[in-house]
């Protein structure tokens, strides 16, 4: 079995489509040597390796030693430099790189192969002191991270030591003895944490080093972020083993990250930042304040430093170049690394860039038109999900704003929410229901699971593609990075700027669209959806079958829907209406009536209210179907909870306390979720059902008359196990149909039909659809009932259910297409084998769940129904499952 391939020097054993094997940097680094470009040489070593590693107990088989020499062998060839040779050193970097991009979640060592004897030869070799004992000090820097796994900050409080020393701010100030001084010292503490020398067999180091990113895939951050984004753990991480090219040669040497179209905004510019006299990922420590890339954005920007066009004209026109190959040939915006060396570029990655929902619309919209990819091709780049982030709120032009400091827009979106200076807290206040901005001066991998809780994230150091901005563009959360004014004490947990405090707990707004951060709650306002958004929504109605719906109740919540191009209401909810101020009083008094004339005479007073409530939801969506669900809850949720609430209902009902007491606990139920409720209560008490049947059709007519246009009502009966039960229901509704046609003189099209949320339901949907003339898959309720799990009690074990692998996601938000979903499968093909024409949608939150929607898709269901905010989400991601 063979588990390394090489690249570099005119031998590519892989390319870009061997991205499970070789993980996504291996891949595109052949990909890139194949195609030309200057890639240093170097080797893969295998994903397979890191699955067969752990699988035999975290060591490597015998065989992959002598292909770890041919490797080597392959780079020195090239390179003519040798490994651990005193005289003339090869160094490699060791780098991680899983299939799917982990930005910053894998550990990489640079300037590996440097000892006591090879950092002489380097400094000889190259004519340089100062360069060799950099990259010496950074290389036992990083090899203790990473590797040895020392504390970190001792080496980084050593490097301020050395530079404080001198008066120095800035590391390059540092002289070659100086560095030499300091690598002593870093030696000294090796051997003070660690008990050992370090090591000077190249050798091991490069073992211990592979062994060590091997060993960051079962990270604690790297758990985190693959549960984030649902990476499996089986999957597993090559590395990389390439020669060194050097940015921190001097002035004529730089690093720097680029992205061929703007990563925030999607704009046709290249963008970047670098650093000249500098390795690796000095661009994004925030060490040093980065450059700007062009001179176009250098001027927007108003910064003085060159940007690489000015400083370094010619490789600054080469690398454009190689910008624009690499989109042609990837046909995507690419995010690249790349190093200069004493005026030669070197390419060190490119993937896909990660970009806002902004920005992957205007790019999948834009190489559409530019004819780079097809509609389709443009379909498919959009994530649905991303969508979010554009269909909520900004900020308010015209509010008021409070500005306390400025930094750069790092990624769009604007939030308010209270200070926090750790992960830990914004974890727990955001569970607490608080809105959160993380207040850091940096962040780093540790912090991803506190970015995740947070609402937005503030940074005082870093640029715009600092981790807080990367990973902040990732998540959709608007991030203000680099507001260097901000004095922000993490252990005070206080934060002063603009000669004001704010603490722990103080409300903060960021804009991460303008990099603005204010003082106190700023109001926000909708979102603009036409544009880019528009163009692709109009090509994605092209491309999708199922229809999309919308859950909503509102007059508000169906105007949105139909803003974001909802095609009628799946599910309407009819005891929100009941919960409504001047009718729970009616619909207590329908409760506590002992007898069926005082159910009517509350019932009474509520068929105005309900008539006007369906007239309204029938208008916004004229001509439309709107799915209206009769009575589902238990009764008692209509009833107070709180001691003081008793009396008021009893002094509005004109009963005693005491017999509403008793009446409450008579309604009380052990299991209310599987009790007294759904179609049991219109069979207990038809009343209730006749009194909302009648409403839709008095409101239907109505509106029907007023507006010339008749509705489409759709009467679903929820909780339906048998057929009998929804032919009781259907001839109450249908006698309450014929009374009002009989009444007004005129008579409109409506169905009868039942949500299918039971098992036996499902089973036996042949015989309900003899009477029902549509199913909507209640999949909330059929999910609990058929994994039987109360949803509100889930919270407790099905974190731990979905990190054992026994769901693969959460079956409340991504439908369990195996269990539910065959049940889901079985019920429309008997249901169609009685009714072949019959209507069938989902209402449950997987109707906004893109995997749950592909689903719906292959069961040729022919609506799915979502929240308002889901439908674009819904209508993008029902295209994506049709093509
Ligand atoms: P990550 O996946 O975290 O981006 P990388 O493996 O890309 O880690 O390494 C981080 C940085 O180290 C790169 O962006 C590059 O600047 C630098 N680097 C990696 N390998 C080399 C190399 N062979 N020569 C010079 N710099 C390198
Ligand atoms: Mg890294
Ligand atoms: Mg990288």
């Amino acid at each position: 079995e063979r588990y390394v391939y090489r690249f570099g020097g005119g031998v590519s054993d892989g390319g870009a489509g061997d991205r499970n094997l070789l993980g996504g940097k291996g891949a595109n680094l052949a990909e890139m040597a194949s195609i030309g470009l200057p890639v240093p040489p170097g080797f893969t070593i295998s994903t397979e390796m890191c699955t067969r590693y752990y699988e035999d107990g975290a060591v490597f088989p015998d065989s992959l030693k002598a292909e770890v020499a041919d490797g080597i062998a392959h780079i020195e060839g090239i390179t003519a430099k040798v490994f651990g040779d005193a005289a003339n050193p090869l160094l490699v970097s060791v780098r991680s790189g899983a299939r799917a991009s982990m930005p910053g979640m894998m550990d990489t060592v640079l300037n590996l192969g440097l000892n006591d004897q090879t950092v002489e030869g380097l400094a000889e070799g190259s004519g340089d002191a100062r360069f060799a004992w950099d990259s010496y000090r950074r290389f036992i820097q990083m090899y203790s991270d990473v590797v040895l796994e020392l504390d970190h900050g001792s080496f980084e409080e050593a490097l301020e030591i050395a530079k404080e020393d001198h008066g120095y701010s800035l590391d390059t100030e540092l002289s070659a003895d100086d560095l030499k001084a300091l690598v002593t010292t870093y030696k000294g503490l090796v051997e003070q944490q660690w008990g050992k020398p370090f090591p000077q067999d190249v050798h091991e180091q490069l073992w211990g080093a592979v062994g060590a990113v091997f060993g960051s895939w079962q990270s604690e951050r790297a758990k985190v972020y693959r549960r984030l984004n649902d990476i499996p753990a089986s999957w597993g991480t090559a590395v990389n083993v390439q020669a060194m090219v050097f940015g921190n040669m001097g002035d004529t040497s730089a690093t720097g990250v680029a992205f061929t179209r703007d990563p925030s905004k999607g704009d046709r510019a290249y963008y970047g930042e670098f650093l000249i006299n500098a390795q690796g990922e000095d661009v994004v420590a925030g060490i040093r304040t980065p450059q700007y890339l062009t001179k176009a954005a250098r001027e927007e920007a108003g910064a003085k430093a060159a940007s690489m066009e000015e400083a370094m004209p010619e490789v600054y026109a080469q690398l454009a170049k190689v910008f624009d190959l690499l989109e042609t040939h990837y046909r995507d915006m690419q995010d690249i690394e790349f190093t200069v060396q004493e005026g030669k570029l070197w390419m060190l990655q490119t993937r896909s860039g990660k970009r806002t929902a902004k920005a992957a619309l205007k790019i999948a919209v834009d190489m559409a038109n530019e004819g780079l990819i097809d509609q389709t091709e443009a379909i498919l780049r959009v994530d649905p999900l991303a969508l979010d982030q554009l269909l909520h709120p900004t900020l308010d032009p015209d509010a008021p704003r409070d500005v306390i400091a400025k930094g750069l827009p790092a990624s769009p979106g604007a939030a308010s929410g209270i200070v926090v200076f750790d992960a830990e807290t914004a974890e727990q206040r955001a569970e607490r229901g608080d809105s959160v901005i993380l207040v850091r001066i940096e962040t780093s991998p540790e912090d991803i699971h506190g970015m995740h809780a947070a609402r937005g994230i503030l940074t005082a150091r870093g640029g715009m593609t600092s981790h807080a901005a990367v990973v902040a563009r990732g998540m959709g959360r608007p991030c203000v990075s680099g507001a260097g004014t901000l004095a922000i004490d993490a252990k005070g947990k206080t934060l002063r700027v603009s000669g004001r405090e704010f603490k722990e707990g103080d409300v903060i707004t960021i804009d991460g669209s303008t990099g603005e951060v204010m003082a106190g709650e700023v109001a926000t306002v909708q979102p603009e959806l036409a544009g880019d958004f528009g163009t692709l929504m109009v090509w994605a109605d092209e491309g999708r079958r199922l229809k999309v719906r919308a859950n909503a109740e509102t007059p508000l919540d169906c105007k949105t829907a139909r803003d974001f191009g909802a095609e009628g209401v799946g599910l309407c909810r009819t005891e929100h209406m009941f919960f409504e101020a001047g009718r729970i009083t009616a619909v207590r008094q329908m409760i506590l009536a002992e007898k069926e004339a005082g159910r009517r005479a509350a019932l009474d007073k509520l068929l105005p209210e309900q008539r006007a409530d369906f007239a309204a939801i029938f208008e916004i969506m004229a001509g439309l179907p709107v799915t209206i669900r009769l009575l589902d809850p238990p009764l008692h949720e209509f009833l107070p909870h709180e001691e003081a609430e008793f009396q008021e209902v009893a002094n509005a009902t004109g009963l005693t306390v005491e017999a509403l007491r008793q009446r409450a606990s008579e309604l009380h139920e052990f299991n209310p979720m599987l009790g007294h409720r759904g179609c049991r209560l219109g069979v207990t008490y038809p009343e209730i059902y006749e009194m909302q049947a009648r409403a839709i059709f008095e409101a239907a007519v109505e509106v029907a008359e007023k507006t010339g246009e008749a509705p489409i009502p759709e009467v679903m009966i929820p909780l339906v196990a048998t057929r009998r039960e929804l032919e009781l229901m259907k001839a109450v509704v249908d006698a309450a149909a014929k009374a009002v046609f009989e009444e007004k003189g005129r008579t409109l099209d409506y169905l009868v039909g039942t949500m299918i949320e039971l098992p036996r339901a499902a089973l036996k949907a042949g015989e309900i659809a003899e009477v029902g003339e549509f199913f909507s898959f209640g999949t909330n309720d059929l999910t609990q009932t058929t994994l039987g799990v109360s949803r509100d009690d889930a919270a407790r074990f099905l974190g731990v259910y979905v990190e054992k692998g026994i769901y693969a996601k959460d079956p409340f938000v991504s439908l369990d297409v195996e269990g539910v979903g065959e049940l889901i499968e079985i019920a429309a093909e008997r249901g169609r084998r009685t009714r072949p024409n019959i209507k069938l949608g989902i209402c449950g939150e997987h109707g906004g769940d893109p995997a749950s929607i592909a689903f719906c898709e292959q069961t040729g269901l022919d609506y799915v129904s979502a929240s308002p905010y889901r439908v674009p989400i819904a209508r993008l991601a029902a295209a994506q499952a049709a093509l």
